[in-house]
């Protein structure tokens, strides 16, 4: 009777070549790249390596594209060195035949948004992405993690990677979400409750009823932020939904090759006994809708509670921690967070740019008018033409948010999207740390129905007050 055995090691074991002292050689079934590979191609260059497999590699312009004006294209971008980004990965999937979702693509979109809507997330997979946020595709039951740029040029020259085996930690979440409760306050208050280093080392698999319940854009949403928990990979068992969700899609297998994918894919679960080197649990009808009111995502509290005083740590470096996060964000202790106001809201990215996202937002948005800027920025061209078909443009136009292309935008401020310094966003982005959505800016992150309450407030606001009272 073999050891029983978690889905890590099953797909681990599937993937791996050869070990050498305590690292694996494994094979990379998908590899996906963004405009910041352009080093990448650059060595190859100067070496004259070609794309092992470039059947197996996909590109995505994402980062660097501009969300306004996108019917003029690359003439949409003002600064010639975001334009040059784009052009670089244009020339560069050509020249070595690799599947480019451009500015002006169909299907463009966010790398970790139009990759499983294409069906290029399967379960099973190794899947490396040249991005942090990779673990978002381990929510149909694969293991993916982003890779540093000598990583991705060892995958694109040779479709393998060296690795040192992680260890696994299982996060079991059981009930029911209350209402007012989506999946981005399930990740914060796992990372409020692990820390930002909590998962370090480990690939998580997240388990129990909750997860279960998920639709696949929820668990996305979930396994997105695995990274801001410390974690290698964040990853979900496959089930019904899973491949109800795939079925169909560009590339994923068709015909007797989707069934017998489909008779693999349902092996792939822990097996019952199998034994984790972490175990966490959570309890979903505890959870509350989450707000981060420091510089990182650990640093988050309910919409309920107040602004923390550093006497509240209990160590000189935690004091130093919260009061330096207090001070960049222009926060006093003791204030209550529904006090907090914000100068701009975004509601888009990798974790909450998805149809259930914006249909979210978009039922809020019909309670009231933005008291400022708001930007909705669909994770993928696709979604944007979904969205306008079930009419959500029309909705959060009229009432005063605007409406923009889709791409990676205010959560990462390198595409000229971003704030200025001071600003206060409320962002369904992933990362709140000092300056990411533009020099000196201040995030709070929270689920895309809490952003459109702030957005019709002009504050931090518990949406399920403004809900429960329509
Ligand atoms: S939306 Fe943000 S986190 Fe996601 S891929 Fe783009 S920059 Fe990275």
């Amino acid at each position: 009777m073999p050891a029983p055995q978690t889905m890590f090691e099953k797909i681990w074991r599937q993937h791996a070549i050869t070990v050498e002292e305590d690292e694996t050689l494994l094979y990379v079934a998908r590899c996906l790249i963004h405009e910041g590979s352009r080093h990448t191609f650059d060595r190859m260059d100067e070496e004259g390596r070609a794309a092992a497999e470039p059947d197996k590699v996909f590109a995505f312009s994402d980062h660097y594209v501009p969300t306004a004006n996108r019917e003029l294209g690359l003439d949409a971008i003002a600064d010639p060195k975001i334009r040059n980004m784009i052009e670089l990965l244009t020339i560069n999937c050509k020249k070595h035949g690799i599947r480019h979702f451009n500015i002006d693509d169909d299907d463009q979109g966010i790398l970790h948004v139009a990759g499983p809507e294409q069906g290029i997330t399967l379960p099973g997979v190794l899947l490396v992405g040249a991005d942090s946020h990779t673990a978002t595709h381990g929510a149909f039951g694969n293991l993916s993690f982003g890779a540093g740029a000598s990583e991705v040029y060892h995958i694109m020259v040779t479709q393998t990677l060296w690795q040192r085996k992680p260890k696994t930690m299982r996060i079991a979440i059981d009930g029911d979400l209350p209402f007012g409760v989506g999946a981005k306050d399930v990740i914060l208050a796992i990372i409020a409750k692990i820390g930002h280093g909590g998962a370090a080392g480990h690939v998580i698999e997240y388990a129990g009823s909750t997860v279960e319940g998920m639709t696949m854009e929820q668990r996305m949403t979930v396994c997105n932020m695995s990274i801001e928990a410390g974690g290698r990979a964040g990853m979900m068992a496959p089930d019904d939904k899973t491949y109800d969700y795939l079925e169909g899609r560009p590339y994923a297998p068709k015909g007797d090759e989707w069934d017998t994918a489909v008779d693999y894919w349902r092996t792939l679960p822990s097996d019952e006994d199998a034994t984790f080197d972490t175990e966490v649990s959570l309890d979903a009808d505890a959870i509350a809708p989450m707000v981060t009111w420091g510089t990182n995502p650990e640093q988050a509290l309910p919409i309920t509670e107040q602004i923390p005083s550093p006497e509240d740590a209990g160590t000189e470096a935690g004091k130093s921690e919260i009061s330096a996060a207090l001070d960049y964000m222009g926060l006093k202790p003791g204030m209550a967070i529904t006090d907090i106001p914000v100068d701009h809201v975004f509601i888009g990215s990798c974790t909450n740019g998805r149809m259930e996202d914006l249909r979210a937002a978009a039922e809020v948005a019909k309670l009231g008018k933005a008291k400022v800027p708001t930007w909705i920025v669909p994770g993928s061209t696709t979604i944007k033409r979904e969205a306008e078909a079930e009419g959500l443009d029309r909705i959060f136009t009229e009432a005063g948010f605007e409406w923009h292309g889709a791409g990676c935008s205010l959560c990462t401020a390198i595409n000229g999207d971003l704030l200025q310094p001071g600003q206060r966003c409320a962002s369904t982005s992933n990362r709140n740390f000092k300056g990411r959505q533009g020099l000196g800016s201040r995030t709070h992150l929270v689920s895309p129905a809490m952003a459109a309450a702030a957005a019709i407030t002009g504050k931090l606001t518990d949406v399920r007050t403004l809900t429960e009272e329509h």
